[in-house]
């Protein structure tokens, strides 16, 4: 039996993965294939050439060793919700985590140990069950390894912090199959690279981490028409900017739907949605919300008291498998009149009614951590907005790529600069580096050179192990 740590000679590839291999291997002409290549977004319609479902860290190193032995490339899959497709390229390997989906919990610790192709909701039914959840995105089909390892921005990080600030510990796969445990002590630069860089330095395996305590939040939705949403998001602007860490306050512009507290008049229009949620105590809830609403009424408000499971499905059926989506997305130094303006102007454009620009608030614990502390960048940005175009005709493809590229473009004067690796999309060479900033993109280019000198794991935001 070969060793598994010995290299793998290119003509032994295929029998070291049947030997080793204690998952389910799936090749193209499986029953399954179709299902399991398929990733969130249905523009990827790509072909690998082999999955492995991976039961494991041991399987996720031979099928690593397998790839290299064999001269192809790897792209890993988590959730399979990368706006970019990225965990799935024709002709590769992928290593699919999405069986690997075990959280133990250790509430006295306050702590959970993840596997690596965990959802959003496999981690939050673990945890919740001890009043206690990680903060994370706010669609709970999402996965946890890409979410985690760019940054993971949710409803919990104005109080504290992204995800990545919460990987306590993980468990890695490094390209050459070697499997570390990367903590403060141990790999401490790793675990340092693995809070904001991608799937780019190992294949996580399984993350700790840092639990909070959560319980039922007050939440509030008001609806705007188009003609009165300036002077709203003019309210917006100062009541988010003068919140503390319990408040998040979220505007969306979309077309309205068909919900039943929303006015008939406005359904089918295009309309702006405020939304406050409350994490301090749900009963002084109602009073710290309200301001929001008080001066710009809107045409209809919603208030619930929300489990925190409720709270993070409340995304779920707004972004379905298999749709077709492109997102744009920035980060935005204001929310002054005339990046409102831009705002409302791509609002009036918007071609289909499952479109949306999402824009919030950020700042409050994101930026205590210090900047030196992880790999992610940008923890000052004060605004972050996405133009996500969602459709479902082929043909209409190019327009609503336009639609989505142009609402970012239109906004550029009030970039702040630098953009959440978790949301780019075919962006233009460079674009990585400059997400980064030259500094960290040279500490994560050493670490990559360190990790993966070879850039096995390239199917991601690339970090080159060339840059100087
Ligand atoms: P995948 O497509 O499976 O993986 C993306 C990349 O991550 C892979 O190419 C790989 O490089 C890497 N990767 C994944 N798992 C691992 C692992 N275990 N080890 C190593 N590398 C890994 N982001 C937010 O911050 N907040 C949100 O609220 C939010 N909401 C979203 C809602 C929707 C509907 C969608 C589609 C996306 C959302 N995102 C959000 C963006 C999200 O963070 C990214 O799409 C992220 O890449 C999803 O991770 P995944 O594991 O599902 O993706």
């Amino acid at each position: 039996m070969t060793d598994l740590l010995d290299p793998v000679s290119p003509d032994r590839a295929e029998s070291f993965l049947t030997d080793h291999f204690q998952g389910v291997l799936v090749r193209p002409g499986d029953r399954s294939y179709d299902e399991v290549r398929a990733v969130w977004n249905g523009m990827h319609d790509r072909k690998p050439e082999l999955i492995a479902r991976c039961t494991g860290a041991a399987d996720v190193s031979v099928a690593l060793r397998y790839a290299v032995a064999a001269g192809r490339a790897v792209t890993v899959r988590g959730g399979g919700h990368n706006v970019a497709g990225t965990a799935v390229s024709d002709g590769s390997v992928m290593i699919d985590l999405s069986l690997m989906n075990r959280v133990d919990v250790d509430a006295g610790a306050l702590t959970a140990r993840a596997q690596g192709g965990c959802l959003l909701r496999d981690v939050d039914s673990a945890t919740l069950a001890h009043g206690l959840a990680c903060p994370a995105g706010v669609v709970s089909h999402t996965g946890l390894g890409g979410l985690a390892l760019g940054g993971g921005y949710g409803w919990l990080a104005r109080k504290w912090g992204l995800t990545c600030d919460h990987i306590v510990a993980a468990e890695v796969v490094l390209a050459d199959g070697s499997i570390v445990e990367a903590t403060e002590d141990d790999h401490a630069e790793l675990l340092w690279g693995l809070r904001g860089s991608g799937g780019n330095l190992g294949v996580v395996t399984r993350f700790t981490l840092r639990l909070r305590p959560v319980g039922p939040v007050h939440h509030r939705t008001g609806v705007f028409p188009l003609a009165d949403a300036a002077a709203a998001l003019a309210l917006y602007r100062e009541f988010a900017e003068r919140q503390g860490p319990d408040l998040h306050a979220v505007a969306t512009l979309k077309i309205a739907g068909q919900q039943d507290w929303i006015p008939e008049r406005l359904r089918g229009t295009p309309a702006l949605f405020l939304t406050a949620t409350w994490f301090g105590e749900s009963a002084e809830g109602p009073e710290h919300t309200a301001p929001l609403f008080a001066t710009a009424a809107p045409d209809a408000v919603l208030t619930r008291l929300l489990s925190f499971a409720e709270l993070q499905a409340l995304g779920d059926h707004g972004e379905p498998h298999g749709n077709r989506y492109y997102t744009k997305s920035c980060y935005l130094t204001d929310l002054t009149e005339g990046p409102v303006g831009q705002l409302l102007d791509a609002t009036r454009e918007i071609a289909s009614p499952l479109s949306a620009i999402d824009f919030e608030y950020l700042r409050g614990a994101i930026g205590d951590v210090p900047d030196e502390d992880s790999a992610f960048p940008r923890r000052d940005a004060p605004y972050i907005c996405t133009v996500s175009a969602q459709w479902t005709d082929p043909a209409e493809d190019a327009g609503h790529r336009a639609w989505s590229r142009r609402g970012v473009e239109r906004l550029a004067e009030w970039h702040f600069g630098g953009a959440y690796v978790n949301y780019l999309q075919d962006e233009q060479p460079g674009k990585v580096a400059e997400v980064y900033g030259s500094a960290r993109y040279a500490r994560l280019a050493a670490l990559k050179r360190r990790y993966d000198p070879e850039n096995v794991l390239s199917g991601n935001q690339n970090i080159s192990p060339a840059a100087p």
